[in-house]
């Protein structure tokens, strides 16, 4: 049975559900191997992508991911993209169980007119813009306006603000990318509007606390009430820069300038919320309000794709169908992570529900439900995808980018200096 020789088994993503799944299989299961394939040629997905410049202490998981990937029992393959480079059902046939952790890599459209116009950005761009995401390289937000307009209260949103209102001088000791720190630095946005459609109670801000929603709403409730100290309410008079939170207003229709060649403003429903307490929804009133602004961020949320059509689906909700991470109807076929749960929850959510995963597989294992009998794993991915041409990148391989990226980064005082551009990597690798 399985059981007998090393269960062979494969992750798809290198985010904090892929480590934090192979972390688990390997802890608990003594003869376990497992490898890793991950389409970016970086390992760690948002931790490296998504997480805030400014927030380097979230990014100290990559450490532990280290340790995971440096086991004999696992190994990290780069630069393949899987539904692409090879299918889940080749990777099926060579692995005793397949896991795909492979997150939410789209970002939700407003479907509003004018989302098209010049100057109208997906957050999602914006993140991977400034945190070095290759495929973002080349955004180069126009930030001569004076307003900016971010649509949705999450997380993401906040991040996005502060990187915009932050100045330049202190996001310099950040892995923010000097590209990006340059537009930055040119930055001519002076006010940060923060828009939701609900109310303050309904916002999906996170703060680490126990009984966060009281917490958050005694915080929001003092900031807007309370009158501030005679030094603060100098400091806030003094400042070249504002934000603030804008509740019940949905947007409707960006604006276009006159010429019709970018956004000049956004027009926004107003709303009122029709039953109680976080799950309270909006309803239009009919009445509307317009914004002047030169730039709009939508961050009403992420969105996972379909990775191979052997995989079911569902498109209403963004996720693979699954009970408790076994994706339904196909044994042997494992999820975790946001593609499981949907894009929500922070690292630390995302590492008990991959855990949640793992002991699931490692159940069906000790139970026979897998496989039985000997599967080849990575040798014989290893000969399709050299055979399609496609030259992983190995967890040593990172380790060499990483080491150049820390170097250069030493130059300027920063943690890193992200390379942004895969044929630079390969080049870098000796390809
Ligand atoms: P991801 O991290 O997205 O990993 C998925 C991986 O799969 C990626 O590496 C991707 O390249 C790879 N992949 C995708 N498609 C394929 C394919 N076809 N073949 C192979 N590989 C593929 N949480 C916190 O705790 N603190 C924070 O400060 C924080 N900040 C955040 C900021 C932003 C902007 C965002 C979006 C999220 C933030 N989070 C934060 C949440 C945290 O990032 C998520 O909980 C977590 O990353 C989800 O993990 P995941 O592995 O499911 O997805």
């Amino acid at each position: 049975s399985a059981q007998e020789q090393p269960p062979q088994i494969c992750v798809v993503g290198s985010g904090p559900a892929g480590f934090y799944t192979a972390q688990h299989l390997l802890k608990h299961h003594a003869q376990a191997r497992v490898d890793i394939y991950e389409k970016q040629l970086v390992p760690f997905g948002l931790v490296r992508f998504g997480v805030a410049p400014d927030h380097p202490e979230v990014k100290n998981v990559t450490h532990t991911f280290t340790q995971t990937a440096r086991s004999d029992r696992c190994a990290f393959h780069g630069n393949v993209v899987v539904g692409r480079d090879v299918t889940v059902p080749e990777l099926r046939e060579a692995y005793h169980a397949v896991v795909l952790s492979y997150g939410a890599e789209d970002h939700r459209a407003l479907g509003i007119p004018g989302e098209e116009l010049p100057g109208v950005f997906s957050a999602r761009a914006f993140v991977g813009w400034y945190n070095g995401l290759p495929e973002n390289r080349e955004l180069a937000p126009d930030l001569s306006c004076d307003t900016a307009m971010i649509l949705g209260h999450g997380n993401v949103a906040l991040d996005v603000a502060r990187i915009l209102l932050t100045p330049p001088e202190q996001l310099e000791k950040t892995d923010i990318t000097e590209a990006s720190l340059g537009i930055l630095r040119q930055s001519r946005v002076k006010t940060v509007w923060i828009v939701g459609r609900r109310g303050p109670l309904q916002v999906a801000f996170t703060i680490k606390m126990p009984r966060p929603r009281k917490r958050l709403t005694e915080l929001l409730l003092r900031t807007a009430t309370e009158k501030p100290e005679r030094e603060e309410a100098a400091r806030r008079a003094e400042a070249s820069r504002a934000w603030g939170l804008r509740f019940l207003r949905s947007p409707q229709q960006v604006l276009p300038s006159p010429d019709g060649q970018r956004v000049a403003g956004i027009r926004l429903a107003v709303t009122r919320l029709e039953g109680v307490g976080e799950t309270a929804w909006a309803v239009p009133t009919g009445d509307t309000e317009d914004l002047p602004c030169g730039l709009v961020l939508s961050s009403v949320g992420y969105k996972s794709r379909p990775i191979d059509p052997s995989v079911p689906f569902d498109p209403k909700l963004g996720v693979i169908p699954n009970t408790e991470g076994r994706v339904v109807d196909v044994p042997g076929l494992y999820c975790s992570g946001w593609v499981k749960r949907g894009p929500t929850g922070v690292i630390a959510t995302t590492m008990t529900d991959s855990f949640l995963t793992s002991q699931a597989l490692l159940q069906d294992l000790e139970a026979g439900l897998l496989p039985a009998g000997p599967r080849p794993g990575h040798a014989a991915i290893e000969a399709l995808l050299s055979s399609r041409g496609v030259r992983p990148i190995s967890f040593s391989d990172w380790e060499k980018l990483d080491a150049t990226e820390v170097s250069r980064g030493q130059r300027t005082g920063k943690p890193r200096e992200k390379l942004l551009d895969p044929q630079e990597m390969l080049r870098l690798l000796g390809r």
